[in-house]
């Protein structure tokens, strides 16, 4: 269980949108996402790359879709 300090250390970074990723659940610059609202951060992306990426592609684990990389 990491539900630690939330919110605590997240400012807004000039105003910049951020992900969350929902795998380790912070907040990230980047995420690969799908149009169903699932967001993964590169490094959970890379820890979980056997398991939803098959090449060019990767699947959203919610939803099945395929996605391009
Ligand atoms: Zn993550
Ligand atoms: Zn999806």
């Amino acid at each position: 269980m990491s539900e630690s300090k939330e919110r605590s250390y997240s400012r807004r970074r000039r105003g910049g949108r951020l992900f969350r990723c929902q795998c380790c659940g912070q907040e990230q610059p980047f995420c690969w996402s799908c149009p169903c609202g699932f967001q993964i951060c590169d490094r959970c992306f890379v820890e979980n790359k056997w398991g939803i990426s098959n090449g060019p592609t990767w699947i959203c684990p919610d939803c099945g879709r395929i996605r391009m990389m």
